[in-house]
């Protein structure tokens, strides 16, 4: 067999042959040729058989290494002019646009970045982690199904922050298919207002703004003829309009009014935004957040009474109450030999940091699964008493955010928001960001989340296509 059919196997590329192979100091250099005489645009369909000149473009990628060889593909590309993008290199089958990297390489980076830690993936890839940070947005850019937004129905949305010092990521989560389907940078009102405008883009841009920058009122609904004549200007949900050529839907005109819940924190922001697009759908709040404030409260309280000790100069306390923090935050059942015994003798001790934790179980219990909307409106209510009553500054202070919420989690209850479901998607969620802190941009760290919690299917080079003959 001879050297360039051997590699042409070996490298598995869609589209090309290989023209000659050489051995450099440090890599395998294999140089190929597209089969196909047509030029295509890299951004768009359009195919020519014309060349915009006769001045090639070299270009090199790297594929997926040769046992302990790095391998590179070099290709000699030619240029054409493509109405819409101008003066562009051909685009090539087995690299996406722009990149530096073979398809097949690109997806075994994100393959191992949704599953292992940064240095691992720097140290087998030999690639910096900005370098990763670019493929996989490359990637998600391109596996992400443009479809993921149809059919919502009950949402999340939440925020989670993907460095220190307050950089956020909004994400907007499917309670029923369980997943990440949409984020952005920022959070709160403005993060949900850019959730909004994506699910029923209007097609006119976006919205006019008045000259005192206030938002220009709009018909709620265009429909061929004009603006419904039954929905008043202001009125109804902004941005149902009807796209050119497509049928009019009687029933349902924008994605957003078909959203039945939307499931949050406690902070308001979002519920503001989600009054304004959907406002249709029940504000619910994520049972998972009422636990986490409840769990603050407690940390306070413990933190209070740890100085108080440490002012009357107790020095065995630390030691007596070893991992004090994670044995009274984990949940009982959860719990090492170590942690169970510290738990006891907090019970023993008795005093606020035991009573706090009573508290906090109390809250968790609302949400125990099995529960009833009538037994939880009795326990809530319970609790609420409790909580004013209990004398601990952030119990008293949970108590009344509580109240206020009360009806948006009871509508969780009564909706089946699941919260350990929710719990788990968010674990995932804030596990995958600390990975992505190492990212210099909020776009590398929400293509992460997306690959790993969203609608998509990595495969590895081998399962996309089988090394059969
Ligand atoms: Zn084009």
């Amino acid at each position: 067999m001879r050297v360039t059919t051997a590699f042409s196997r070996l490298v598995r590329l869609p589209g090309v042959w290989v023209r000659r192979v050489r051995f450099e100091h440090d890599r395998v250099v294999v140089e190929v040729a597209l089969t196909r005489r047509r030029l295509l645009c890299p951004r768009c369909e359009y195919a020519t058989r014309a060349r915009k000149d006769t001045r090639p473009e070299n270009s090199v990628w790297r594929h997926l290494d040769l046992g302990v060889w790095r391998l590179e593909i070099h290709c000699r590309r030619r240029r054409l002019w493509c109405p819409e993008h101008g003066a562009r290199t051909e685009g090539v089958p087995f690299a996406r646009p722009g990149s530096e990297f073979t398809r097949d390489f690109e997806c075994l980076v994100a393959w191992l970045a949704t599953r292992t830690d940064k240095s691992t993936i720097k140290r087998m890839l030999r690639i910096d982690w900005d370098t990763v940070g670019r493929i996989i947005k490359r990637v998600c850019d391109d596996e992400l199904d443009p479809d993921r937004l149809e059919d919502l129905f009950e949402v999340g949305i939440d925020e989670v922050s993907w460095k220190r010092q307050h950089n956020y990521l909004t994400l907007v989560a499917d309670h029923q298919r369980r997943q990440v389907v949409w984020g952005c940078e920022g959070k709160g009102q403005a993060a949900a207002d850019q959730f909004f405008a994506e699910l029923d883009p209007s097609p006119g841009g976006p919205e006019p703004t008045l000259d005192d920058g206030r938002v220009a009122q709009q018909p709620a609904i265009m429909v061929p003829f004009g603006p419904c004549p039954t929905v008043g200007a202001g009125h109804g949900i902004p941005g149902a309009w009807l796209p050119r050529g497509s049928e009019l839907d009687p029933a349902i005109f924008a994605r957003a009014s078909r959203l039945r819940a939307v499931s949050m924190d406690m902070t308001g922001g979002y519920a503001k935004s989600v009054r304004r697009h959907a406002a249709q759908a029940t504000v619910c709040i994520d049972p998972y957040h009422v636990v986490q404030l409840a769990n603050q409260a407690l940390d306070e309280v413990r933190r209070g009474y740890w100085n108080e000790l440490r002012g009357l100069g107790d020095q065995d306390a630390a030691k007596r109450f070893k991992g004090a923090r994670w044995s009274l935050l984990k949940k009982p059942e959860k719990l090492t030999d170590t942690q169970a015994v510290t738990l006891a003798r907090l019970k023993a001790a008795g005093g606020e940091v035991w009573r706090a934790y009573t508290l906090k179980e109390a809250v968790r219990a609302i949400f125990e699964p099995g529960l009833t909307l009538q037994d939880v409106t009795v326990l809530i209510e319970r609790l609420l008493s409790r909580l004013a009553r209990c004398r601990l500054a952030p119990f008293v202070k949970l108590g009344k955010t509580i109240r206020k919420h009360r009806d948006g989690v009871l509508a969780a209850i009564r909706l089946g928001i699941n919260q350990g479901r929710t719990e788990a998607l968010n674990n995932k969620v804030r596990l995958i960001t600390r990975r992505a802190y190492g990212f210099h941009s909020a776009k590398a760290a929400l293509a992460l989340v997306l690959l790993t919690c969203g609608p998509i299917i990595l495969q590895l080079p081998h399962e996309l296509h089988s090394p059969r003959l």
